[in-house]
């Protein structure tokens, strides 16, 4: 048994990590469009956004969401 070829990667994983890159941490359907000032950090949409006191990827007190237009990718 084993024919030794399972070393690339089924494109439906490299979608749902591309996915993971540019959608919302939280809801993961929108895109990342909530930019937390001052930590500049950028993993939710406005909506999941909307609310939140702390930043969750560095726990800093978010001061002011700014809506980016662009995601990073
Ligand atoms: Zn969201
Ligand atoms: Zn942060």
């Amino acid at each position: 048994m084993g024919n030794g070829k399972d070393a690339s990667i089924p494109p439906k994983e490299e979608n749902t990590r591309l996915k993971k890159l540019v959608c919302c941490s939280k809801c993961q359907v929108n895109y990342k469009s909530a930019l937390f000032r001052p930590c500049c950090h950028l993993s939710m949409c406005m909506i999941c956004a909307f609310g939140l006191e702390y930043c969750p990827e560095c726990n800093s007190t978010i001061e002011e969401i700014i809506k980016s237009a662009t995601t990073h990718v």
